[in-house]
């Protein structure tokens, strides 16, 4: 099973991938999640994040090829925040090929520019294992990870300018994206406004 999430900020991308990785046992592969680790490493790239810029191709192609080389990718993963323009589209469907792997379906989710400002501005995330909680996933100990007991942080590119320039940018590169999936027959839309679980349902 190979899933590809797409959908702009806050749409739930990162939360409804770890369902549908616990539930096909495949990992949940997130090119944000790849890039904040380099970026520890990496200072040009720790910009442009803060900045909520996109990171050049080059960089995040061969970081990907990489991970999706690895040998839990075998019987397949969910791919998130990629691809986020058509080239990536076309860069992906290079690695799926040379991997000798196809795309089982992609998954727009969508939800309103009004909910997206609600969950981005009430998320936190753990800085020690990278697991995700707003207002659908609280954790369970309050300002604590629920996973490792780490204290949950703000991220960095998580505020309002950010988030508009990061909506913009989707919506302006992913028309392209969504047509070519389109042509193909494998994408699916879907309202992503629900708790996770109900969307779950739907998926
Ligand atoms: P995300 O966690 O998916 O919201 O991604 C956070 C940030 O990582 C984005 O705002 C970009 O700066 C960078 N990023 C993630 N995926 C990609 C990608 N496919 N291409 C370029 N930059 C990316």
């Amino acid at each position: 099973m190979i899933y590809v999430m797409l959908g702009g900020p806050a749409t739930g991308k990162g939360t409804r991938s770890e369902i549908l990785s616990e539930k096909f046992k495949i990992p949940h592969i997130s090119t944000g999640e790849i890039l904040r680790v380099a970026a520890e490493k990496n200072n040009a790239i720790k910009q442009k994040l803060s900045n909520g810029e996109l990171i050049t191709d080059d960089v995040i192609n061969e970081l990907l090829y990489i991970r999706l080389s690895k040998e839990d990718c075998k019987n397949g993963f969910v791919l998130d925040g990629y691809p986020r323009k058509l080239d990536q589209a076309l860069a992906l469907e290079a690695m799926m090929r040379k991997l000798n792997m196809i795309i089982t379906e992609v998954i727009e989710l969508v939800v309103s520019t009004e909910i997206a400002f609600q969950r981005i501005l009430g998320r936190r995330e753990c800085p020690s294992c990278g697991k995700s909680f707003g207002v659908d996933f609280p954790s369970m100990n309050g300002d604590y990870c629920d996973e490792c007991k780490t204290k949950l942080v703000k991220r960095s590119d998580d505020t309002e300018e950010t988030l508009k320039r990061r909506i913009d940018t989707y919506q302006k590169l992913s028309k392209p994206i969504l047509n070519y999936y389109r042509k193909k027959g494998i994408l699916r839309t879907i309202d992503s406004s629900n708790h996770p679980e109900k969307v779950l349902g739907v998926i």
